[in-house]
C-alpha cells in the first residue's frame, strides 16, 4: 500500500485516542476506547505491516495523556503491549486461522468476528492491562475487577459498535475506490441505498433521539434494543448495525456534549449490568439483521434459479419435439426411396435413388453431431487448453471439404494475427465449426461469383481477443439478424440446417464468458465476430 496509508492510519488512531479520552474514567479506564475498534478496521483494508507498528507507536505516546507522566516514559512502551496485543490476536485468528471474510456477508462471518476478532483476544488484553495497571502502582488491587468489567464492556461495545457497520458497508466502497491492501474478488459492490429504507430509517433515529431526551438510558435500556431488533428483523444486517452504532452514539457520546440529557450514572456494578444487557440486545439484533439478510438473499438466488430452470424445461420440451421430428423427416425419406426402389427396375434410378438416401443420411449426421454439441457444451466441464488457431481452423476446414462446392470458395487465412489463446477447446471448436458450417452453407451459387471465407483474430487488449469470420455469402435480412441466435430459428424453410448451429454456438460462447456478434448486408455477405477472453494472461 502506498505510503500515505501509514501516515492515515497514524492519524486516525490518534483521533481515536483524544476522543476516547472524553470518556476516560480513571488512569487508565475509559468507557469508550476506539483505537482498537479503529486498528481492527485498518488492519483488514491495509494489512498488519502497516497498522501494527503504527498502533504500538500511538499507544506508546497515548499513555502520556491516560496520565502516565512523561518521567515514566519507560512505562509507556511496557503500557502499549496490551492493545497492540489485541489487534494482533483479533487479526491472527479471524483471517489467519478462520479465514474471517471481514466484510461480514453472513452468519458465519459475523458470528466468527464476534467471537475470534472481539471477545476472544479482548480477555487477555484487558487482563494484560489491569496487571500492569496494579504492577506499576497506577491502581490497587481493590478496584481490579470493577475496572476489568468496566474496560471489557467499554472496548467490546466500541469495538461491535463501530467495526461491524464500517466493514460491512465501508470495506466494498473501499474496494472499487481501490484502496484495499490484496482486495478479495469476493468484497460485492458498494451497497445501494434504498429510499424507502432510508426514509424509515430516518423515522426510527428521531423517534429515538426523542427518547434520549424523554428517558434515563439506565432504566429503559432495552426498549433501545428492541428499536434495533425490529430494525434487523425488518431491514436486515446492515440497517441493524447501523441502529447500534446511532443508539451508541446519541446514550453515550451525546450526553457528553449536550448537558441536559442524563449521563448514565458510573462505576456501580448493577450499571454494568445495564451495559451488559443493552450490548447483548445490540449483539443480538445484529445477528438476527444477519440471519434476516441471509434469508433474503438465498430466496433470491432460490427464486433465479426456478426461473432458470423452468426456461430450461421449456427449452428441453421444444426442443424434444423439434428433435424427434427433424429426426424423423430424413429416416422417413430414406424409408420412402427404400421402397420405391425395391419396385424399380431401372438400374439408373437406383443410383439416383442411392445419392437422395446419401443426401439424407449426411443430414442426419450433421444434425446428430450438433445434438452431440449441444450436450458436450451443457455436460462438460470447462477446460482451459494452449489453442493453435490456425490448426484447430485447419482441422474444422479439413471436415467440410466433401460438403457441396466447397472447393470452389478460397479460404483466406492470412490474417490470423495472434495464434495461440489459452481457451476451452471444445467450445471453440463448436463454436468456429457453426460459424464456418454456415459461411461455406450460404454461399451464393451462380456462376462469375467468386466465393470467399477469411478468417482473422487479433488481441483487443491483454486478455482479450476478437476472431472474425466473414463470407461473401447470401447475407442475413437486418429484421432476421436478431433471431438467427434461436434455438430452432432457420432463415427459410428451404434453409439446409436445423436452427440449432447459431443457438449451440451462442451457449458455447456464454459457457467462457465470450460473446458473438452478427454483422451482415443482405445480399452481399456477413461478418461474425467472436470475443473471447485468453487465459493466457491470467
Ligand atoms: P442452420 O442449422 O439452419 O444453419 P443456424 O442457427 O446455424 O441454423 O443459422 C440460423 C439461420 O441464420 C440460418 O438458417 C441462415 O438463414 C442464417 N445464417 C447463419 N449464418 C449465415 C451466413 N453465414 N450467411 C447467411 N445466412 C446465415
Amino acid at each position: 500500500m502506498p505510503w500515505w496509508t501509514v501516515l492515515a492510519t497514524a492519524v486516525i488512531l490518534q483521533c481515536g485516542t483524544q476522543i476516547s479520552l472524553l470518556f476516560k474514567y480513571d488512569q487508565g479506564v475509559a468507557d469508550y476506547y476506539l483505537p482498537t475498534a479503529l486498528s481492527v478496521i485498518l488492519i483488514h483494508w491495509w494489512g498488519p505491516k502497516v497498522v501494527i507498528p503504527m498502533m504500538y507507536i500511538n499507544a506508546t505516546f497515548s499513555t502520556y495523556f491516560w496520565g502516565i507522566p512523561a518521567d515514566r516514559w519507560a512505562d509507556w512502551f511496557l503500557y502499549a503491549i496490551p492493545e497492540t496485543s489485541f489487534t494482533i490476536l483479533s487479526w491472527f485468528l479471524f483471517r489467519r486461522v478462520f479465514k474471517g471474510k471481514y466484510w461480514l456477508p453472513d452468519i458465519q462471518s459475523v458470528v466468527l468476528f464476534l467471537v475470534v476478532g472481539i471477545l476472544v483476544p479482548i480477555i487477555p488484553e484487558i487482563f494484560a492491562l489491569q496487571t500492569l495497571l496494579v504492577f506499576l502502582g497506577d491502581q490497587t488491587m481493590e478496584t481490579f475487577w470493577t475496572y476489568v468489567t468496566r474496560n471489557w464492556l467499554g472496548e467490546f461495545t466500541s469495538t461491535f459498535g463501530l467495526a461491524l457497520p464500517v466493514l460491512f458497508y465501508v470495506t466494498p466502497v473501499m474496494k472499487k475506490a481501490g484502496l484495499l491492501r490484496k482486495p478479495d474478488k469476493d468484497i460485492p459492490e458498494p451497497y445501494p441505498i434504498r429510499r424507502r429504507v432510508v426514509v424509515e430509517l430516518s423515522l426510527i433515529f428521531c423517534v429515538l433521539l426523542l427518547f434520549v431526551f424523554l428517558v434515563e438510558f439506565h432504566r429503559f435500556w432495552y426498549i433501545y434494543g428492541l428499536f434495533s431488533l425490529l430494525v434487523g428483523l425488518r431491514f436486515g444486517f446492515g440497517p441493524a448495525v447501523l441502529t447500534n452504532y446511532f443508539i451508541f452514539l446519541i446514550t453515550y457520546i451525546l450526553p457528553k456534549i449536550i448537558a441536559s440529557i442524563n449521563e448514565v450514572p458510573k462505576g456501580d456494578a448493577d450499571v454494568n449490568a445495564v451495559f451488559l444487557g443493552a450490548s447483548l440486545l445490540f449483539v443480538s439484533a445484529a445477528l438476527t439483521g444477519r440471519v434476516i439478510s441471509d434469508i433474503r438473499i438465498t430466496k433470491g438466488k432460490l427464486e433465479k434459479q426456478n426461473q432458470e430452470l423452468d426456461q430450461t424445461n421449456k427449452e428441453l420440451d421444444r426442443f424434444v419435439y423439434s428433435v424427434s421430428h427433424d429426426l424423423s423427416a430424413p429416416l422417413k425419406s430414406i424409408l420412402g426411396l427404400v421402397n420405391i426402389s425395391r419396385i424399380t427396375k431401372e438400374p439408373n434410378e437406383h443410383v439416383n435413388y442411392l445419392d437422395r438416401i446419401e443426401t439424407s443420411v449426411v443430414k442426419l449426421e450433421a444434425f446428430i453431431s450438433e445434438i452431440l454439441d449441444y450436450s458436450r457444451n451443457k455436460r462438460q466441464d470447462i477446460a482451459i487448453e494452449q489453442i493453435r488457431l490456425k490448426e484447430l481452423c485447419a482441422e474444422i476446414l479439413e471436415n467440410l471439404k466433401y460438403t457441396n462446392d466447397f472447393s470452389r470458395i478460397s479460404v483466406d487465412l492470412s490474417q490470423l494475427e495472434l495464434y495461440e489463446i489459452r481457451q476451452d477447446k471444445t467450445r471453440l471448436k463448436i463454436i468456429l465449426n457453426n460459424l464456418l458450417t454456415n459461411a461455406v452453407k450460404f454461399q451464393k451459387r451462380f456462376d462469375g461469383h467468386l466465393p470467399y471465407i477469411k478468417i482473422s483474430s487479433r488481441k483487443t487488449s491483454d486478455n482479450d481477443v476478437l476472431i472474425e469470420i466473414e463470407d461473401n455469402g447470401e447475407g442475413i435480412k437486418s429484421e432476421m439478424q436478431e433471431r438467427i441466435f434461436d434455438m430452432f430459428y432457420r432463415g427459410s424453410e428451404k434453409s439446409p440446417g436445423s436452427g440449432l448451429g447459431l443457438y449451440i454456438a451462442k451457449e458455447a460462447a456464454m459457457k467462457i464468458n465470450g460473446r458473438i456478434k452478427v454483422f451482415s448486408e443482405y445480399g452481399k455477405g456477413s461478418k461474425f465476430t467472436v470475443e473471447l477472453k485468453n487465459l493466457n494472461a491470467n
